[in-house]
């Protein structure tokens, strides 16, 4: 069996915690590979060579960085499908969505070849009478990421890449269900020129995330994944005098009003919903059809769409549109939920509870399921089941159906699908959601925006990637001067200020 590494100081370093998990391939319910899980010590090693490297990327001109991502982005490109085989392999995306999460990813590391123009500072000359004011931004030093199994490519780079440029060092935590692609991605950064020690990459659990929150040298941590551990490290981070920015779960609601155009919000909502099999923190998880009328006739649409799909493993070909989701808990915890749902009394309009697939008993494969009448108060409402399951909340109103989005705790991404111009733009205005579409379901900001959710989506100030990546990974420095050569001899100015 594979033994995967972690890989520091420019090598591929095997585990010696004795400690390792499964990586599973979930379209056949076998294991194919372990990964080492670190121990603080193991972690340590990484940080002291991160410190010893980074001065030495810091002091090296801006642009001289951003060739090497450069030269990066060509690596991704020439590497694509191996990339994207890999990737689906451990997680269990299609084929095309595996590409997709590589190219969401590069569009972020073409985005940070722009650092020199992104760090140039600020001056003011004449601030006083022979006094200039310029303010610089320094990278942090060593920085950290932790990241999700559900983006292994894509939300690694958006760390990274603007780290690394900004001067910084970045050890990154992949997440251990699918830790092969990010450890591809460092080799190739260092096949671009990244010298040694600048990108790691320490696999682990829980342990390994502690001995990042706890290190002294580490200045800052950037952490993608489920709410509950997001909010354990904002505060411990925070706790700890470290910059932290972490990003949560989601239960993201498209609203549907009755003008819109009802084949397009179907289509959407099969993409959005059933997608990557739900695995998706930008994913449409609640329907919100505005009036019994509306919502008949959406339902009538969805159904045998959602009965059309095809579910497979990645091997199947390109017209599969999901894969099996990552783990056997997480099936089964899916499987749970949609329990409760028909418990709770909502119907289950499409019941994918006894999907199985010919050869692939022992996957992770779960079929798709829709339910109608959802309420509040059932869990399958306030939870984020992040599986094919879409529930529907019938709405009388526009104003019940906004503020249904409204109070709940999580704000991620929300869409509208409407012809009207005044319902979208009070939409787009009062909704207390971070990234919202209007007629478009799964409105992911491009790389030079910034991505981010409000409420129990997100803790902390900044945002991932455009501008604030900028911000979050260096620190400003003000440097008032004053030179002698400024004043005359007896102190007089060659020039004299007005009063
Ligand atoms: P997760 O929270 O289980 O794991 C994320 C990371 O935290 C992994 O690296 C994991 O090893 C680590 N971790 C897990 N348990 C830990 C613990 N007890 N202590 C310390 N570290 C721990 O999340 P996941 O299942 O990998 O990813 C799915 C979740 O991520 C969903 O909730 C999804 O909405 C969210 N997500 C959010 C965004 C966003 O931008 N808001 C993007 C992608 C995914």
């Amino acid at each position: 069996m594979q033994e995967l590494t972690h890989y520091i100081g420019g090598e591929h370093v095997k585990g010696t915690s004795g400690r390792f998990a499964d990586v599973m391939n979930p379209a056949t319910g076998e294991v194919q590979a372990k990964v080492p899980l670190a121990s603080a010590d193991e972690l340590d090693k990484a940080v002291q060579i991160a410190a010893e490297a980074q001065p030495a990327w810091a002091a090296t001109n801006p642009q001289r960085r951003a060739r090497v991502l450069m030269k990066f982005v060509d690596l991704l490109n020439r590497d694509m499908d191996k990339l994207a085989e890999a990737l689906s392999r451990e997680h269990g995306k299609t084929l095309p969505d595996a590409a997709g999460d590589v190219q969401r990813g590069l569009e972020v590391v073409e985005y940070c070849i722009g650092a020199p123009q992104m760090l140039k500072g600020e001056y003011t000359d004449n601030a006083g009478p022979g006094i200039d004011m310029y303010s610089m931004r320094q990278a942090l030093g060593v920085t950290a990421g932790i990241t999700p199994f559900n983006f292994p490519a894509m939300i690694p780079m958006w760390m990274f890449a603007p780290a690394i440029a900004c001067g910084n060092a970045f050890i990154l935590k992949p997440s251990e269900r699918d830790p092969s692609v990010p450890l591809m991605l460092a080799e190739l950064m260092e096949e671009a020129g990244l010298p040694k020690g600048i990108l790691q990459v320490v696999n682990g659990d829980k342990e390994a995330v502690d001995a990042i929150l706890y290190h002294d040298v580490i200045q800052s941590i950037g952490f993608v994944g489920s709410t509950p551990i997001a909010e354990y490290i904002y505060g411990t981070g925070c706790s700890q005098g470290k910059r932290v920015q972490c990003f949560g779960g989601a239960k993201n609601h498209m609203i549907v009003m009755p003008d819109a155009d009802m084949d397009q919000a179907a289509d959407a909502l099969i993409g959005a919903g059933y997608g990557a099999a739900g695995e998706r923190c930008m994913a449409i998880s609640v329907a919100v059809p505005v009036g019994d009328e509306t919502a008949d006739r959406l339902i009538e649409k969805l159904v045998p769409r959602i009965e059309k799909l095809k579910v497979g493993p990645y091997t199947a070909g390109a017209d599969v549109d999901y894969g099996p989701v990552v783990t056997a808990a997480a099936k089964e915890n899916i499987l749970r939920l949609v329990q409760t749902g028909v418990d709770q009394g909502a119907k289950l309009v499409v019941d994918g509870r006894d999907f199985s697939l010919q050869g692939y008993e022992d996957g992770y494969f779960v079929g798709a399921h829709l339910f109608d009448n959802v309420t509040k108060d059932m869990d399958i409402y306030k939870t984020e089941i992040f599986g094919p399951v879409l529930s529907t909340v019938r709405a009388k109103t526009y104003e019940e159906a906004l503020s249904l989005a409204m109070d709940h705790e999580y704000g991620n991404g929300t869409a509208i699908f409407t012809r009207d111009g005044d319902t979208a733009r009070d939409f787009a205005n009062r909704i207390n959601i971070g990234m919202v579409g209007i007629n478009v379901p799964i409105p992911v900001p491009l790389a030079y925006h910034t991505f981010g959710g409000w409420k129990k989506s997100v803790f902390g100030d900044l945002n991932q990637h455009g501008p604030d990546a900028f911000k979050f990974y260096t620190r400003t420095k003000t440097v008032t001067s004053r030179w002698p050569s400024g004043l005359k001899e007896g102190g007089e100015f060659h020039f004299k200020p007005m009063d």
